[in-house]
């Protein structure tokens, strides 16, 4: 089992670490702003959980919290006035937003500086070379779980199921910049069950539960569910996965910790490099 509660303790106490060493040095802590349009009851027990683990982490918070009605050029003001305020250092726009908006727009409007939730397509093109930046939180939650586990992804054939901007994609890229030979399928993609059961490393990323069944799992293969449906269910069939895979991740407890926890320690890394380049 790969417990991503007890990884992402670590990398927040090193976070809140880092973040009372800022405050010394500079009388303010490390902020994050986030965004929310519309009430959505799961974006807003996200943001509120997201807020909570800044507060315990001795992080600011900021939250801006728009009606559903907010167009997309209302949106891109308010982020990009974020972007201008320098007692902000990272920027997080609550995924999904109201249909009407264009969410791309609106992402684009955060500062690649302050971009902690990877989501630009500036964070994503560093991600893509492999250069230094902002990883999208989820893949980089589960790169960290991989490493924690000991899981050289070098000359493993990764599947990701999922193509999706802010996790298929770009957990695709960070797996191939670690030199796995990727696959990545979608919706369209022919034989799926096929395709996973040559896969050493399973990434789940379709937001079905229970979606991928047991016997789509090669005997000993990592699996790592990033699924969160409802009722705290995943994208993996659990209980017939687990007795094949070598390394799984539950839901609840696996990925999901891990994405808030480096959302916490990039918005530190975000105050710390603009304090550096004062
Ligand atoms: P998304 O934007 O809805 O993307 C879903 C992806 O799954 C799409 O690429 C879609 O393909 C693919 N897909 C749908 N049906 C499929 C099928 N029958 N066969 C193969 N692929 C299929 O979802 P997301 O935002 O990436 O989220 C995915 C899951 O991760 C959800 O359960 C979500 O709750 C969870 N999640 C967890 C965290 C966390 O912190 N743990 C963070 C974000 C998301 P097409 O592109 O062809 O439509």
């Amino acid at each position: 089992m790969m417990s991503g509660t007890e990884l992402a303790r670590a990398i927040v106490d090193q976070a809140a670490h880092r973040a009372a060493d800022y405050e010394k040095h500079t009388g303010r802590k490390p902020c994050l702003a986030t965004v929310i349009v519309g009430d959505d009851p799961a974006s807003v027990t996200y943001v509120r959980m997201k807020r909570n683990r800044c507060h315990r982490a001795g992080l600011d918070s900021r939250l801006v919290s728009l009606p559903e009605e907010t167009t997309t050029e209302q949106l891109v003001a308010a982020i990009t006035e974020l972007s201008n305020d320098p007692e902000v250092h990272g920027i997080l726009l609550q995924h999904p937003v109201p249909k009407h908006v264009d969410e791309r727009a609106a992402f684009e409007a955060i500062a690649p500086d302050k971009d902690v939730d990877g989501v630009t397509m500036h964070s994503f093109a560093q991600m893509s070379f492999g250069e230094a930046g902002f990883t999208s939180c989820t893949p980089g939650g589960i790169m960290r779980l991989l490493d924690a586990y000991d899981v050289d992804p070098r000359g493993k054939h990764a599947v990701v199921i999922g193509r999706s901007p802010i996790l298929g994609k770009p957990v695709a890229m960070l797996l191939l910049a670690r030199d796995a030979t990727v696959t990545i399928c979608h919706s369209k993609t022919e034989n799926l069950p096929d395709v996973v059961r040559t896969a050493d490393i399973v990434v789940a990323a379709v937001g079905k539960p229970e979606f991928v069944r047991g016997d789509w799992i090669k005997p000993g293969a990592v699996v790592i569910d990033a699924g969160y449906n409802e009722g705290n269910v995943g994208d993996v069939a659990f209980d017939e996965a687990v007795g094949k895979a070598s390394l799984i991740t539950p839901v609840p407890g696996g990925v999901g910790p891990t994405t808030i926890a480096v959302l916490l320690e990039q918005t530190v890394d975000s105050a710390q490099r603009q304090l550096a380049a004062l």
